[in-house]
Formats: C-alpha cells, structure tokens, sequence
C-alpha cells in the first residue's frame, strides 16, 4: 500500500510502499531504492500493530515518520478496531505518530481527514495539495461502494427473484449443472413446474419488492437531508404507502408489507401500524439505504433501522434484523471483515432477539458447509423470517467476500427466500467491493441501474 514519508529535512516524500503478509505479521518499506524491513513479532501470533511500531522506530533512527495516508490497503487497523482484515482492497488508512512512546498507529480512515487528538502529525505539515489528489480518489472509491450497495441488492433481488418459491433441486434442474448464473425471467420456458408468481411478463433483471421498498426507503432518507428521525419515519411510511398502491406494486409483495401500509394509509399510528408479532423477511430486506445514509453515527442508524421495521414488523427479530443488516452494510462500506461485521451484529443486535442471536451463532460453525446445507432447514433456515435471511445472507458474504459474483450466486440458488438473501448479499457485497466488482452485464442489465446509481451517489452526499 502507498504511503508518505516525512524526510528529516521536512520534505514528503511519496515514493514510499509498504509491503506485508498475510497478516501484516511482517513488514517491508520500499523509500525509493531503499528498503527497511521488519520482522514478524517473536510470539507464536501474528502483531500488526508491534510490527507498525519496529518500523516506526527504524524510521526514527533516521529522523524520518511515517505520516500520510495508504491507499488500497490489503487490512485495516483502527483506533476502533484491531483486526486484521487480509484480503480486502479499496480501504484507505491514515497513519500518524503517537506524541508520547513514538509508537507508529493507524488511527483514522483516510479520504476523511480527521485527526485523533494528541497525534503528532495534524498539522506538522502542509499536506493540502497530497490530500487534494487524494481526496479525489477516496471521493471516487467511496461513492462507488454506495453505488455498488444499491446496484448490488438490486442485482442480487433481481437474479433470485425467479428463484423465489422454487427448491434448490428445481433451479438446478432447470438451468443445469450449478443453477442460474445470470438474469433470468420470471417466465422463462426453461423453468421446469411453470411460473409460481402472478403478474405481468418482466424482462431478465427485473427486481422484486425487496429492491422497490429499498428504494423507497431511500427515497424517504432523502427526503429529509437533515436526517431528523421525527420527519424521518413518516417521510419513509409516506413512500411506503406509495410503493404498495403503485401499479409496479406486482412483483410478490410479503402480506405483512402489505398490511403495514394499507393500516398506515387507513391513518394508523407509525407505532401501532406494523404487524406486532410478525418477523418476516419483509423488514431486514430493505434497509441497505439506512446503512449508507448513517454509517457515521451508529446510534441513528440503529434507531432509525428498528424504527423502519416497525412501519410493518413488529416482532423484536424483525427488528433487530433489520438494524442488524443496516449494520452490516455501513460496516461493510469501510471495508470491514465479515468475522468483525458477525462479531458487531452479535453485539448490537443479538441481545434483544434471541432468534437471531442464535442463527448469527451458527453462521462460523457453516462456513464450510455446502451452500445446499447452509442454506436450508438443517442449517440457517429457509429465510423466510427475518434472522435466518440475515444470517443466511451473511454467511453468502463471508465465504466469499471479495467476489460478488459468488455471493449472489449462493445467494439465489437456494430452497428458500432467494431474492430476499441475494438482496441483503448482494447489498453488503456491493458495499464491501464497489459497483466495479458487479460484472458489467448485471450493472448494466439491472432495471433502472441509472436510477440505483443516483441514489447512491445522493445518499453519499447526504453524509
Ligand atoms: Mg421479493
């Protein structure tokens, strides 16, 4: 990853790289020609952060710092967190030098510029026209994972839908050896048993209701810029009332949707118009906006996403699920691991709902489980109620973070609730790799990936 360099002199330079393993447990500087290498801490684990400090300190010797930000980081180390995360790329790390022990940290995401008090690098020196360039490029790489998040639920919605109602076996049948690999219609004659949903003919790559209520959730997200959770929630229930009266309103809505809107458009309280013991799939498929829109500021956003299952999901595991996918995807966006993102849902949202506590639990124990096992009634569920779509979901993710492609594809061809698991897959997956890791027949066969790329961007620029 690159990174800058302050010579003793004060000057910055910018031919600096920094190479490492695996787990960061060893490291190599390239300055120029001139190489500093650093060991792998003695101790039987691998320690980033002593191995960041061995180097700090080598560069001391010198009179030099380690002071800029690394671009396409291969793992991320906070001041909020500490696991390594192998694997990933796009993430951009800030690096300073602490006053007191001269211990080299990371400690701010770059791209943002915030600085952590007491950090020696704030102002020492003048890294505008560096931060400029820069900038730029994190601007880009940023808005492209909140384009990918709403182009990337819509193409995980948009290949289950199909899939929906229809067992493993009989996907497979139907598109031989391993299932759908691409955008399929709903009435394609390839499909053994016929057509299980009512409605009109839609075209490969129309998506379903999980991707017309997230778009309706984000409608109603940017409706209010100010972010204000009392003109929030009716701004969202306006957009869901005008979602299900719509004549595109025909893509196999859930019934609890369904009523939820019809008791907030008879004038039902936000509070009491949800179906109080229902915990379907309906509420946690949506919410992917709300992980864009408040991924600074967790409280808000954990608020917001339980108050936006309430509209029609009263149940404490559609609640919960649905804060937990918005979660995921605002953790997802800084390029979180899956292990730290499962590890924060347990957290957060594991506490007040014991069902989903209890499928998060089991996601680990799956991962090296075939997709026709996880993914079923001897695994994580059917999806059909909200914590098995999350975990099942999830567990897509985790096996294959870096490839989108592989998690949708688990994702839909399944035995149960397809669109619904590709939709909160390919949401976090779009989040996590950005709209250039969804192949370019998906982005651009998507039903109104104009429209879906807009909303990103806006809600990128709502923060
Ligand atoms: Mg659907």
């Amino acid at each position: 990853m690159t990174m800058l360099v302050r010579e003793s002199d004060g000057t910055i330079r910018e031919d600096v790289e920094l190479r490492f393993g695996y787990d960061a447990a060893a490291m190599e500087l390239s300055i120029g020609d001139e190489t500093i290498s650093v060991p792998a801490h003695p101790g039987d684990r691998p320690d980033a952060h002593w191995t960041m400090q061995k180097l700090g300190e080598k560069l001391a010797e010198s009179g030099r710092q380690l002071i800029g930000c690394g671009t396409c980081a291969r793992f991320q180390f906070s001041g909020m967190s500490r696991d390594m995360s192998a694997g990933t790329v796009g993430y951009c790390l800030r690096v300073g030098h602490r006053v007191k022990g001269g211990m080299v940290e990371i400690t701010h995401r770059c791209g943002e510029h915030v600085y952590n008090e007491g950090w020696e690098c704030s102002e020492a020196w003048n890294e505008e026209p560096v931060m400029q360039r820069r900038g730029a490029a994190h601007r880009e790489a940023r808005v492209s994972a909140f384009e990918g998040a709403m182009v990337g639920l819509a193409v995980g919605d948009a290949l289950g839908f199909p899939c929906e109602f229809r067992s493993r076996d009989q996907i497979v049948a139907s598109f031989p050896p391993n299932g759908v690999d691409g955008f399929v219609a709903l009435h394609d004659p390839r499909w053994q048993g016929g057509v299980f949903i009512a409605g009109k003919e839609h075209p490969p790559g129309t998506f379903s209701d999980d991707t017309q209520m997230s778009l309706a959730v984000a409608d109603g997200l940017l409706d209010v810029p100010s972010g204000e959770f009392d003109e929030l929630m009716p701004a969202i229930a306006v957009r869901f009332v005008e979602w299900s009266r719509s004549d595109d309103n025909d893509r196999a809505p859930g019934s609890t949707c369904m009523t939820g809107c019809q008791n907030l458009a008879a004038g039902m309280s936000l509070r009491s118009a949800g179906v109080a013991d229902s915990k379907g799939a309906g509420a946690p498929m949506r919410v992917v906006p709300i992980g864009l829109r408040f991924g600074r500021d967790r409280e808000q956003l954990l608020k917001v996403a339980r108050a936006s299952s309430v509209l029609t999901h009263g149940h404490p595991a559609a609640i919960e699920s649905s804060a937990a996918v918005a979660l995921a995807v605002s953790l997802a966006l800084y390029k979180q691991t899956p292990k730290t993102i499962h590890a924060a849902l347990l957290e957060e949202c594991g506490a007040a709902s014991p069902e989903l506590r209890r499928r998060l639990q089991q996601v680990p124990a799956l991962l090296d489980a075939p997709p026709e096992l996880a993914l079923g009634p001897e695994g994580l569920g059917e999806s059909w109620v909200a914590e098995e779509a999350v975990a099942s979901a999830l567990w897509c993710f985790w096996r294959s973070p870096a490839d989108f492609r592989r998690t949708v594809l688990t994702a839909v061809n399944t035995i149960g609730d397809s669109d619904t698991i590709g939709c909160i897959a390919g949401g976090i997956s779009g989040a996590f790799n950005g709209l250039d890791a969804i192949p370019r027949e998906w982005r651009e066969g998507i039903e109104d990936g104009a429209r879906l790329r807009e909303t990103g961007r806006r809600l990128h620029d709502l923060r």
